[in-house]
């Protein structure tokens, strides 16, 4: 699909009618390790950027816990647009939006995709087909689990994690987390992809 192909189709939907600012991304593009949430929250679609509210300040501490900046990683979300009152996204939302997150991946050639929570690590799991992401596993079984993926013959290894949002409620995860960003380190030090 061309560029404004896939902009349209997210900004039809009745979401980026009402919300104040689309929220693309931020990061050093060029990284080759792209992260990727859920939607934008409050804080976000003021800003216009992803994970700038309590989850963002969270991850950004995470991050730097092992020596990773901005400079690292780009960060992006399934959903360009805030959810009104941060509703979980419908499956017809993620099905306009994420057209647009599969061409930044074309864009960008990750070599590392970390998906935070349940929806981005089902939409990559169900290899970009919306309609089979609720017959996948959820996130407590698969962090940290390194799998390739291939969607329209775009090739880079997942590595599910915790949503930062979910480690600020349950502090229990902290370990968990700490092990799969030694994971996430090893793979982005790895001069080739496979
Ligand atoms: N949570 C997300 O999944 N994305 C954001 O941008 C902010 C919070």
């Amino acid at each position: 699909m061309e560029e404004v192909d896939v902009i349209e189709l997210a900004k039809r939907t009745e979401i980026c009618k009402v919300c104040k600012n689309l929220v693309v991304g931020k990061g050093n593009d060029k990284a080759g390790i792209l992260f990727v949430g859920e939607a934008p929250g409050k804080n976000e679609d003021e800003q216009g950027l992803p994970f700038v509210g309590a989850a963002g300040k969270n991850l950004d501490k995470l991050l730097a816990e092992v020596g990773l900046s901005l400079n690292d990683i780009y960060i992006t979300n399934i959903l360009k647009c805030r959810p009104p009152e941060n509703r979980a996204p419908s499956m017809e939302e993620i099905k306009m939006h994420t057209p647009w997150l599969l061409k930044q991946i074309r864009e960008m050639k990750p070599k590392v995709v970390c998906s935070l929570g349940n929806y981005s690590t089902k939409f990559f799991l169900a290899l970009g087909n919306v309609d089979l992401m609720d017959k996948q596993p959820g996130i407590t079984s698969l962090h940290g689990k390194v799998r390739i993926i291939e969607i329209d013959g775009l090739k880079f290894k997942l590595i599910p994690l915790f949503h930062p949002a979910a480690i600020i409620y349950n502090h229990a995860l902290i370990g968990d987390w700490e092990k799969d960003m030694e994971i996430v380190k090893k793979e982005i030090a790895q001069k080739t992809l496979f």
